[in-house]
């Protein structure tokens, strides 16, 4: 509950960051809402919760960066219009939500931040939601999305579905947070074409693999949102 806390009070900070953050978009063409992707909406009957119980239910960590790292000096305010789903691409058994957790923390990773790490069992955050990360590749991608990494390890009893439907729950209550649609719930490759999360990609683009993780972060907006879609 502890930590529940206090990702509710940067959640909070991070919605303050978005009202004074909605006049940043530009012309970037990457700003504009997406073209929907073919969609199967997920039949499962809705089971209908509050947002705080799905957001327990991610069971989120939190690891803040330290605030002198070299990553967060200087970062710019989150408009927080997006969110950009990652994948580590790392299939090391050792490589879970926490070991990135702390390998972002003491600096490992040069020139990268994101605000969440995902793996079958928990979320850690790593960035405050008022502050941009270093993660999209592009400065409209880094300034306007929260960014989420999934992680690929491959341990003793890993199952990456139930990484990306933990991903895709977390996806759900920051959109709900937020007010950010479905459409605006982008692969990586949205900034820059990189095949990334790749896992989700299909030929190293958006589409069957990319509509089903759609479709799981639509079928749990639904549960926290009266059963209305945000498509
Ligand atoms: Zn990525």
């Amino acid at each position: 509950m502890a930590h529940y806390g206090r990702f509710l009070a940067v959640l909070l900070l991070g919605a303050a960051a978005f009202f004074a953050g909605c006049q940043q978009q530009g012309s970037n063409t990457y700003l504009r809402t997406p073209k929907a992707v073919r969609f199967q909406p997920v039949r499962t009957p809705l089971v209908q919760r509050s947002i705080s119980r799905m957001a327990r239910e991610v069971n989120i960590k939190v690891r803040i960066m330290p605030s002198n790292s070299r990553q967060r000096r200087g970062s710019r305010r989150l408009n927080p219009a997006f969110i950009t789903i990652h994948s580590t691409a790392n299939h090391s058994p050792s490589s879970t939500a926490m070991q990135h957790s702390r390998a972002l923390c003491r600096g490992a990773f040069t020139n990268r931040s994101w605000h969440f790490t995902v793996d079958q069992f928990m979320c850690v955050q790593n960035l405050p939601l008022r502050e941009s990360g270093w993660h999209a590749g592009t400065a409209a991608g880094n300034h306007n999305s929260i960014g989420i990494e999934m992680c690929e390890c491959e341990n003793r009893g890993h199952n990456h579905f139930r990484t990306w439907d933990r991903a895709a729950k977390l996806t759900a209550v920051l959109m709900k947070r937020y007010g950010i649609s479905l459409r605006r719930v982008v692969p990586h490759y949205h900034w820059t074409r990189k095949n990334c999360p790749a896992p989700l990609l299909t030929n190293g683009k958006p589409g069957p693999k990319w509509a089903w993780f759609h479709s799981r972060v639509d079928y749990y907006y639904r549960c926290i949102n009266q059963g209305k879609s945000s498509r």
